[in-house]
């Protein structure tokens, strides 16, 4: 740290927060004038943004006044070299708790928008204003991404995400700034839950066969494009609760040709299968690819004792419920050949 550079920057962060510090008070003194309110500018755009304000044209009036108040904070924002601009950013992301809660959860009146024409707009409402570029700016929004994108898997290792919403996750601009939810959470572990492709009964499955392929192939076509960055987690998550599940073996061979090519292209695979009814809830991790067709025969009743690659196993393993009984053994047995056959490729007549 003790290079001029680092010195020059250190004063230079320092004087920048001083600044910060002032255009904030600044703000706040303003907004105390204006609305004679003792709040300060972040919870005055939250509370417009939770609809805490009920009177239509204070409400109106806040909006205003957050937004422009946030928008000027930006330009004077963009005055900063850019390295000055990513540590006030990380600081932003770097709080206790962490902001990224509201991105990855957002409230439950959010919806990721694919058909917003963009700003200005309301479909960013429910997340944090300072990826809303309706506040911020493009720009500031989109660095404050990047930002996002560093840091995200320091906090939350893992993203679920509905095989049916894969199309708006990997490629809807949902932040208007050219960046896709993938991109934003791709330092992270991914959950893909892929339930709803396996039916319970023969006539449902008729009915709508055709476009249950189409919702597959959409599906795994999406996740075979996923450029690889860096190792991590792919997790198949198949839950249902099927006695007896029609399409089984069919959904898993759709899945195969996807599922080995991100493991090849360097994604650490794995299934996590949950059937309620059947008392199952096999984590598969990345060890498994290695079994042989005896060990497969043999290691569904050892399971838990097993190092199969999925960290979340280890507290299963501890469980002592988890012995299998006869009973038990039998009902799931068909399922694990079905996966071992059809997911994982194994000759399991040999
Ligand atoms: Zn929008």
């Amino acid at each position: 740290m003790s290079s001029p550079y680092f010195q020059q920057l250190a004063t230079e962060t320092r004087r920048a927060r001083v600044n910060l510090c002032s255009q904030l008070n600044e703000q706040h003194r303003q907004l105390n004038e204006f609305s004679d309110a003792k709040v300060n500018l972040h919870e005055v755009t939250e509370f417009y943004r939770w609809g805490y304000l009920s009177d239509s044209s204070l409400v109106e009036a806040n909006a205003a006044y957050a937004k422009a108040s946030c928008k000027e904070f930006s330009e004077r924002l963009l005055t900063l070299p850019r390295e000055l601009r990513d540590m006030i950013y990380g600081q932003l992301w770097n709080r206790d708790p962490p902001p990224l809660g509201q991105m990855v959860w957002p409230n439950r009146a959010h919806t990721w928008q694919t058909r917003c024409s963009g700003p200005p707009c309301m479909c960013l409402e429910h997340l944090p204003h300072f990826i809303d570029l309706n506040f911020v700016g493009a720009q500031v929004a989109y660095e404050m991404l990047e930002a996002l994108k560093r840091v995200a898997a320091k906090y939350i290792r893992d993203y679920t995400v509905n095989a049916g919403e894969l199309q708006n996750f990997c490629t809807a601009d949902v932040f208007h700034v050219g960046m896709t939810r993938e991109e934003v959470l791709r330092r992270m572990d991914l959950t893909i839950s892929m339930g709803q492709f396996v039916y319970g009964d023969e006539k449902t499955l008729e009915e709508t066969q055709a476009i249950l392929e189409e919702d597959i192939e959409e599906a795994t076509g999406l996740l075979q494009q996923m450029p690889f960055e860096k190792p991590r987690a792919v997790t198949f998550n198949i839950t249902h609760d099927h006695a007896k599940a029609v399409n089984l073996a069919q959904v898993l061979q759709s899945l195969q040709p996807t599922f080995e090519a991100l493991r090849d292209k360097g994604f650490q695979m794995r299934l996590h299968y949950i059937n309620h009814n059947l008392e199952i809830d096999w984590q598969l991790g990345s060890a498994v690819w290695d079994w042989s067709v005896e060990e497969w025969r043999t290691n569904m009743r050892k399971l838990g004792d097993l190092n199969v690659g999925f960290p979340l196993h280890v507290q299963d393993a501890q469980d002592p419920e988890k012995t299998l009984t006869e009973e038990q053994f039998k009902n799931q047995d068909p399922t694990w050949d079905i996966i071992a056959r059809h997911l994982y490729g194994v000759n399991m007549d040999m």
